[in-house]
């Protein structure tokens, strides 16, 4: 497994997929282990590093992830098998917006690290999702630093998406229903809970 590991990161590399940075899986996953998440949603799968990580902090932790790319999707499910976490981790290939999920199943940990301009219809559609006592996680808050330096950006549609994250930073900031701490590691990280818990 550690072995696999090292060689997705490898290939993430090699290939350009944004997998989550070590800090930032490393905080996740000592959050699993502290809030005792046993249901996990992630939403953008890449190749199955983040899921494949979070669903071997323990034994009772069950990974359910969204991809939409068929490459990277059947590359997930290949390193999912070669891990022998298929019956931990389930990798659903769908549009996150179109997924239909069952109404039944509550998750403790929902991760949104899929496409940034679309967070805040991530949130808001998969907030029903979620327990109680529940987090919503999102990763790249800070988008590789252009979050704090958006006037020195020259592309317009890289501009148009730092301003999404923006516009998402204050959503969760004004949330009537979720109290959101911002993490600043890795790539920067939120972490959204209902208020009403306290
Ligand atoms: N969580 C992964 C990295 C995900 S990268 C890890 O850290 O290992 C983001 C992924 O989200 C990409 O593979 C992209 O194809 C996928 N994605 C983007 N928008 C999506 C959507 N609407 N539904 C499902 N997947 C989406
Ligand atoms: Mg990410």
């Amino acid at each position: 497994m550690k072995e696999k590991i090292l060689e997705m990161e490898e290939y993430a590399k090699e290939k350009n997929v944004p997998i989550i940075e070590k800090k930032s899986i490393a905080f996740i996953m000592k959050y699993i282990k502290e809030h005792n998440v046993k249901n996990i949603l992630e939403i953008g799968s890449a190749i199955g590093y983040s899921a494949i990580l979070m669903a071997s902090v323990k034994e009772d932790a069950f990974v359910t992830t969204i991809e939409r790319d068929e490459d990277r999707y059947m590359e997930a499910l290949k390193n999912v098998k070669a891990c022998g976490l298929d019956k931990k981790i389930n990798v659903v290939f769908q549009d996150a917006l179109d997924v239909n999920l069952s109404a039944e199943i509550k998750y403790d940990l929902i991760f949104i690290d899929a496409a940034k301009a679309q967070n805040t219809k991530f949130f808001e559609k998969y907030k029903y999702f979620l327990a109680p006592t529940g987090v919503i996680i999102t990763d790249n808050i800070k988008f590789h630093g252009y979050v704090e330096n958006k006037d020195k950006i020259e592309s317009k549609n890289l501009r148009s998406l730092v301003s999404k994250i923006e516009e998402y930073i204050e959503f969760l900031k004004n949330n009537q229903e979720f109290k959101t701490t911002f993490y600043d590691i890795g790539d920067g990280l939120s972490v959204s809970t209902w208020k009403n818990e306290e």
